[in-house]
């Protein structure tokens, strides 16, 4: 009986505007464990800290299509037995009364699912700072896309208190250089500060790790898994002139910021343009390491300092993000570059960074 209810929970909201959802890609309901290899700082490899209890479990997620806006999330506290991992999907499917199609879209869901607890699992696994306990507890609902090595793209919304739908939109990313272990660490840091923060005067939405496949596979690389930098790989109006050319001849073709075969070729940047067309960011942040400065791209004034770091700005490279949002679509693009990709900043830089991005916020852009 109560499967069957929340079959029909499930399809509900299905029906109710849960439009993005993907095709489940092969293999992606186990992505697999990779080897751990991260050098440095905190952000060390832990032994395996896989845990036996998951404090909720997801059953069904999902966007809504008119305003991006709305992540729904089913969740359920005690109607099913605590594991975690892959192995905690509640099967939905083959329920009396199913039609083929419904049994499809909760196979669907299921395997998303599946999908964002593998990937908290190697998250955990991987980074020194983030147990699979402190991602799981964050409960990351599939973001509506899948990487190039089929992991899932992982997002929270955090609503604003007041169901005013003006509230401003913060769309708030790190990890998309693998590499750089402090930008998804401090999204997890950040997470837990606003959960007990009272202060929810925005709509957040935070993707920690958006190059989860350059972080994970093997040894964490720059790129993504076709080789792909994508802070590159962004359909910026120079692309076409300038991207490729720039890579051969200032970069000297380095691997390293391969700008892709064409603009917004990767499903990782395809996701983000996604989120700036379907979610419509007021603003964006976007959190790298390790050149210990902030940057910024567009209107209206940038902040002067956000915790230690200080303005310094870079210009603009041909596909960047701050280039395509920024400059190009005039959405404000706020580049927090951490001290060290390998190294977290202490406890106090970290709230004091959140502390003075929301002060800048609440200046320029409360409404
Ligand atoms: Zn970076």
């Amino acid at each position: 009986m109560i499967n069957k209810i929340l079959a029909l929970i499930a399809l509900s909201f299905l029906i109710s505007g849960c439009t993005q959802l993907t095709n489940i890609p092969p293999g992606a309901t186990s992505p697999g464990d990779s080897s751990s290899t991260a050098v440095g700082g905190q952000d060390t490899p832990l032994a395996d800290t896989d845990s036996s209890e998951s404090p909720r479990q997801v059953i069904a997620v999902g966007v809504t299509e008119e305003t991006g806006s709305d992540l729904s999330t089913i969740i359920l506290d005690s109607d099913i037995p605590p594991s975690t991992g892959e192995d905690s999907a509640v099967d939905l499917s083959g329920m009396p009364g199913n039609t083929a199609a419904e049994d499809l879209q909760i196979a669907q869901l299921e395997a998303q699912q599946r999908s964002v607890l593998a990937l908290c699992r190697e998250i955990g696994n991987k980074l020194g700072s983030v147990t699979v306990d402190d991602c799981l507890a964050q409960s990351l609902v599939f973001g509506g896309a899948y990487t190039v090595q089929s992991r899932p793209i992982a997002v929270r919304d955090f609503l604003p208190e007041s169901s005013d739908e003006d509230k401003p939109k913060i769309l708030i990313m790190g990890g998309i250089h693998g590499d750089e272990y402090s930008s998804i660490s401090i999204m997890f840091k950040w997470m837990e500060q606003l959960e007990n923060s009272k202060n929810r005067d925005f709509h957040w939405r935070f993707a920690p790790s958006v190059n989860p496949d350059g972080l994970l596979d093997g040894q964490a690389v720059r790129q993504n898994a076709n080789g792909v930098d994508l802070n590159r790989n962004f359909p910026s109006d120079d692309w076409l002139d300038l991207a490729q050319e720039y890579w051969a001849n200032t970069t000297s073709r380095n691997p390293r910021r391969y700008p892709g075969s064409h603009p917004a070729s990767e499903p990782e940047v395809q996701w983000v343009v996604e989120q700036i067309n379907s979610y419509k960011p007021d603003v964006i942040v976007s959190v790298h390491a390790p050149y210990h400065l902030l940057d910024y791209d567009g209107p209206p004034e940038p902040p002067e300092r956000i915790g230690e770091l200080h303005l310094h700005l870079l210009g603009v490279y041909p596909g960047s993000l701050g280039n395509y949002a920024g400059l190009n679509l005039g959405i404000p693009v706020v580049t927090m570059e951490l001290p060290s990709a390998g190294i977290m900043p202490a406890d106090e830089q970290i709230t004091k960074m959140w502390k003075d991005l929301l002060d800048w916020l609440y200046e320029h852009h409360e409404s």
